[in-house]
């Protein structure tokens, strides 16, 4: 199994528990997109980058409905997570052009999940050999870009050309 070492996720497992509230619901609730990296705000989800990502550009869908288990969201609210999950495949490929995606979900803390209480579903673009080259470079950051640039190019492309 191949695996993306991504030493930053630590200050994100060690920061968990002393966070208020729940990330997706917190940016849900915020007037302020930018601080909170919301990209898009559907009917029943929203779209927004990973603020420890595991590559650039690495997106999070998750329903507006703060919930952990899917079976509470309506056929409504599951067609527009999905749905939500399409738009980002679409975003990812007009601004960074991975060469694949992985979309996925951890049910659980068991699972990996690191806000268990809240559905979300990862977006992440990959590109050919980027686990190669994290794995010899070791501690080299792997993100080549900065997160508000990445927001930033991933706002433009939502103000200029709706996907
Ligand atoms: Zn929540």
């Amino acid at each position: 199994m191949e695996r993306i070492w991504a030493p930053w996720r630590m200050s994100y497992i060690s920061n968990t528990e002393h966070e208020d509230g729940c990330i997706f619901c917190l940016a849900w609730e915020s007037s302020d997109d930018q601080e909170k990296l919301v990209l898009v705000r559907r009917q029943h989800s929203l779209i927004m980058l990973n603020r420890y990502p595991y590559t650039c550009g690495h997106l999070m869908v998750a329903p507006v409905r703060h919930t952990a288990e899917m079976n509470d969201l309506d056929d409504d609210q599951v067609l527009d997570l999905i749905k939500g999950v399409r738009q980002a495949c679409d975003l990812l490929r007009k601004v960074a052009h991975p060469g694949g995606i992985n979309i996925g979900m951890n049910l659980g803390k068991a699972a990996g999940a690191g806000v268990e209480e809240h559905l979300h579903i990862h977006v992440v673009p990959r590109w050919n050999g980027d686990t190669n080259f994290m794995t010899v470079t070791g501690s080299v950051r792997v993100i080549p870009e900065g997160l508000m640039e990445s927001y930033a190019r991933l706002a433009e492309v939502l103000r200029t050309d709706k996907p």
